[in-house]
C-alpha cells in the first residue's frame, strides 16, 4: 500500500510537563485517512495534517452510530526507540467488529503498515517519563449521505494519536466500584463484543449515577438475568476467590479485551490457570461476606491493571484486600508494563517497534 504523506507546515510545540497530559486532550501534528466506499473499496491512503473533520449532515454515523474504534498504546523505551503492544489483536478485533456493525473490513498487513508508518511520523510525540505512552485511537464510522437505513455504501478509517499520562500518579490506587442492578451495557446477540462508540453512550447513564455516590465505575451484570458478571466500567475483571483466579467467560456480550488475553497468557506461562467461566454475583457476594474473595481488578489498555478495594452491592458495602493492591495484581501490573516499556523481557513476541 503506497501511503501519501502530505507534512504540517505548521507542527505544533510538543508538550514538556507530562504531569499535565491528562487523557486524550492534545493530539499530534498528523492524521492517517483512508476512504471505503462499495465500488471502488479502500482507495487514497495518506496521513495529512490534524484537522477538522467536513461530513454532511445526514451522514449515517450522526444519525444510526455506526460506529467502531480501537485503542492502543506506543510506548517508549529507555533506549529512545518506541514500540507498541500486539496491534495485530487491535486489528483483528477493530475488523470483529466492522463485521458486526456493517461497516467494511480491512487487510491486516495494510492497517499494520498504516499503524507503523503513522507511528513512525508522530514518534517524537511519545513521551518518555515513568508511565507515559502515546495513545493510538483507530477510527471508523459509516458516511453514506442519505437518511435511508442500510449497511453503509461510504465510510471513513481514521487514525489520531495523543500523548498521555500516567494513569497512576501515586501508585497504583484501588478503586471504588458499584455493582449496577438497573441498566445493562449489552446483551448477547447485541454489540458488546464489538468496540463501538453505541456501547458507550448506552452505558453513560449508570457511570453518571455511580460517580455520584462517589464510584469511580460500574460493575455490569449480564443482561438477560442480571446476575452475571461481565465487566467493570470499560475494563474487563478479574478475581482471586480462594486461590482460583476467575474471570468472566466471553459470552457475547463482554468486551473481549487484550489486556485480559494478555493477563491469561502470561499467568499461564508462570503455571496459573485463569478459570473462564460464569461468575454470579451471588458467589461473589458470598465470597466476600466470607472473606475469600483475596483480590479483585479492572484491566485494560488504559490503566492496564486497576485494583478494586471496595465493592458497592445493594447498598452493602465490601471492602477487598484491606482496600490494598494485591500481590498478584501488582506481579501482573510490573510484568505486563514491563514489557510494554522494553524493560522485561518479551517472551510472547507481543513487542512490534515501529
Ligand atoms: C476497550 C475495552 C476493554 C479493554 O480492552 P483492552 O483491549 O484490554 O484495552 C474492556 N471493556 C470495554 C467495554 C472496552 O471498550
Amino acid at each position: 500500500m503506497d501511503i501519501k504523506v502530505t507534512l504540517n507546515p505548521n507542527p505544533k510545540a510538543k508538550p514538556t510537563d507530562t504531569s499535565a497530559l491528562g487523557f486524550g486532550q492534545i493530539f499530534t501534528d498528523h492524521m492517517f485517512r483512508w476512504t471505503w466506499n462499495s465500488e471502488e473499496g479502500w482507495h487514497n491512503p495518506r496521513i495529512v495534517p490534524f484537522e477538522n473533520l467536513s461530513i454532511h449532515p445526514a451522514s449515517t454515523v450522526l444519525h444510526y452510530g455506526s460506529e467502531i474504534f480501537e485503542g492502543l498504546k506506543a510506548y517508549r523505551r529507555a533506549d529512545g526507540k518506541v514500540q507498541m503492544f500486539r496491534p495485530i489483536e487491535n486489528i483483528r478485533r477493530m475488523n470483529n467488529s466492522a463485521e458486526r456493525l456493517c461497516l467494511p473490513q480491512m487487510p491486516e498487513e495494510d492497517l499494520m503498515q498504516a499503524l507503523v508508518e503513522f507511528v513512525r511520523l508522530e514518534q517524537d510525540w511519545t513521551p518518555s517519563d515513568k508511565g507515559t505512552s502515546l495513545y493510538l485511537r483507530p477510527f471508523m464510522f459509516g458516511n453514506d449521505e442519505s437518511l435511508g437505513v442500510h449497511a453503509v455504501h461510504n465510510a471513513e478509517f481514521i487514525i489520531i494519536a495523543s500523548p498521555v499520562g500516567s494513569y497512576y500518579k501515586e501508585g497504583l490506587n484501588p478503586v471504588k466500584i458499584m455493582i449496577e442492578d438497573q441498566d445493562v451495557r449489552a446483551v448477547r446477540g447485541g454489540t458488546g463484543y464489538a468496540k463501538c462508540g453505541g456501547n458507550y453512550a448506552a452505558s453513560n447513564r449508570a457511570g453518571e449515577r455511580a460517580e455520584q455516590q462517589g464510584y469511580s465505575q460500574v460493575l455490569w451484570l449480564d443482561g438477560v438475568e442480571r446476575k452475571y458478571i461481565e465487566e467493570v466500567g470499560a475494563m474487563n475483571v478479574m478475581f482471586k476467590i480462594n486461590g482460583e483466579i476467575v474471570t468472566p467467560k466471553l459470552t457475547g456480550s463482554i468486551l473481549p479485551g487484550i489486556t485480559r488475553k494478555s493477563c491469561i497468557e502470561f499467568l499461564k506461562s508462570e503455571g496459573i490457570e485463569v478459570s473462564e467461566r460464569l461468575l454470579s454475583v451471588e458467589e461473589l457476594a458470598q465470597a466476600m461476606t466470607d472473606g475469600t474473595l483475596e483480590e479483585a481488578w479492572g484491566c485494560g489498555t488504559a490503566a492496564v491493571i486497576s485494583p478494586i478495594g471496595e465493592l458497592c452491592y445493594k447498598d452493602h458495602k465490601y471492602i477487598i484486600n484491606n482496600n490494598e493492591i494485591g500481590e498478584l495484581s501488582q506481579h501482573l501490573y510490573d510484568s505486563i508494563t514491563g514489557i510494554q516499556w522494553g524493560e522485561v523481557e518479551d517472551k510472547f513476541g507481543w513487542i512490534v517497534e515501529v
